[in-house]
């Protein structure tokens, strides 16, 4: 096959378009200077990255439509074409099979969201600032990468912007220096990480501490606009007791660090991203009302973005576990149980029509609340199949065995065949792989937590 014939072979199902399988990144270090006024972001990417099995004549990077600088390939300037979001890049000297190389890119202009079924995605300009919210391809809104979740690598990220503002990313806050009438935020994030949860937000906020750092405790930080910061205490007060649930079940919480930033905007869904979740301000009533949403995008940080899907079509293990992560909260935390919580569920989706197989809903119906509605269901089958200690014990594995790795649904197959045979590979087939809905799975042997 030749190397673009290869691209196509491998590409995701759902977004053939994005990403380039002939290299995997490595490392990327962005610098940026953004100006929320203008709404105006110049940047300067360098990334190392690994050529595949041949040399490497071309490849892409994705990139919305922006001015391109100059694109440097191991130090030479290389030539390009962009259009239709790809960046096309043929190095001076192709990097041999399985090199290290680099490709450093310069580009410049007015960040704007790409358009998807789902609205527009990635680079978002708020009244006073800015987030972005990618997931599953609105990364290349802002900056140039290999747009697939499977190519997942470190980050380093510079923002430079007007002192008044805060910048936010997931990892760790290295320097923050302020000269003139701006401000440089530097940020490492040393974890594996894919291109649709590199997170960001630019506003006025205000840091709220929920969890110091220390022995058995991971940073909390929320960053709020300064009037919603007493209902943002009382809505997230019990984010350190799911830290501390979701540690239990789950294992070590994956990253060093965790943020909540509430925009000030009205968003429709909060959003995971790495060491990160961005909330709006309709999630914040000062009555708890979103607190399963708390839940759900804490815990994406094991089922999404620690152990991660390689293609979209797997998109319910992450929204499956996360949905019954709310579950598995109410029951521990005094609420209805799991069991009542699969009752709801379940009675939900007999009004619906049974004509979407969860573990390959295809791109339209990716988000569909079927999908986590069933995928909550799915997990809860599991865990009244094998009951409690088996269960827990499965889920723990898998989520510390794949611990920042890429996963398919056939591998958790396998993970779970381990565990619960046959019978239980038979189960997740009749829940994740046809229309029908099974029968409601009964607790018969779920205990309350
Ligand atoms: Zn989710």
């Amino acid at each position: 096959m030749s190397p673009k014939q290869t691209e196509a072979a491998a590409a995701d199902p759902y977004f053939p378009n994005n990403g380039d399988h002939r290299y995997r990144t490595h490392r990327y270090e962005l610098t940026l200077d953004y100006r929320p006024g203008p709404n105006r972001l110049a940047g300067t990417a360098r990334i190392t990255a690994i050529a595949g099995r041949a040399p490497l004549r071309e490849f892409a990077l994705d990139l919305a439509a922006f001015r391109i600088g100059r694109v440097l390939v191991d130090g030479r300037p290389g030539h390009y074409t962009h259009r239709g979001g790809k960046l096309r890049i043929k190095p001076a000297k192709a990097p041999a099979a399985g090199a290290a190389f680099t490709v450093e890119v310069h580009w410049s202009g007015n960040p704007k969201p790409v358009r998807s079924p789902w609205g527009g995605l990635g680079w978002e300009e708020l009244t006073d600032g800015a987030l972005v919210a990618s997931q599953p391809v609105g990364a290349p809104s802002w900056y140039p990468c290999n747009d697939r979740p499977s190519d997942k690598a470190s980050y380093h990220l510079s923002v430079t912007t007007p002192s008044p503002y805060t910048v936010v990313t997931g990892g760790r806050l290295l320097t923050r220096t302020t000269r003139a009438s701006s401000t440089t935020w530097v940020y490492d994030q040393p974890a594996p990480t894919a291109s649709y949860l590199v997170g960001l937000s630019v506003g006025p906020y205000r840091g709220v501490p929920l969890a110091r750092p220390g022995p058995g405790s991971v940073a909390q930080t929320g960053w709020v606009p300064a009037r919603l910061q007493g209902r943002f205490e009382h809505d997230f007060a019990r984010q350190p007791q799911m830290m501390a649930l979701f540690e239990e079940l789950f294992g070590p919480y994956p990253f060093t660090e965790y943020a909540v930033v509430v925009a000030d905007e009205e968003l429709d869904v909060p959003v995971e991203a790495q060491g990160l979740a961005t909330f709006g301000t309709n999630h914040v009533d000062g009555a708890r009302g979103s607190e399963r949403l708390i839940a759900h995008e804490l815990a994406h940080q094991w089922f999404g973005n620690s152990v991660t899907i390689g293609g979209w079509p797997d998109i319910w293990l992450n929204e499956g576990f996360a949905k019954y992560a709310e579950w598995l909260w109410s029951e521990h935390s005094g609420g209805p149980s799991a069991q009542r919580k699969a009752e709801t569920a379940y009675r939900k989706l007999l009004a619906l029509p049974q004509n979407i197989r969860i573990g390959d809903p295809g791109r339209s119906l990716m988000f569909d609340d079927r999908v986590y509605e069933r995928g909550g269901l799915t997990v809860h089958a599991l865990r009244t199949a094998l009951g409690d200690p088996v269960f827990f014990r499965m889920v723990r594995d898998w989520a510390t065995s794949r611990r920042h790795s890429v996963v398919t649904t056939a591998e958790f197959a396998a993970h779970l065949a381990r565990y619960g045979g046959h019978a239980a590979d038979g189960l997740l087939d009749a829940w994740i792989g046809r229309h029908r809905l099974p029968p409601l799975p009964l607790a018969a042997r779920a205990t309350p937590l």
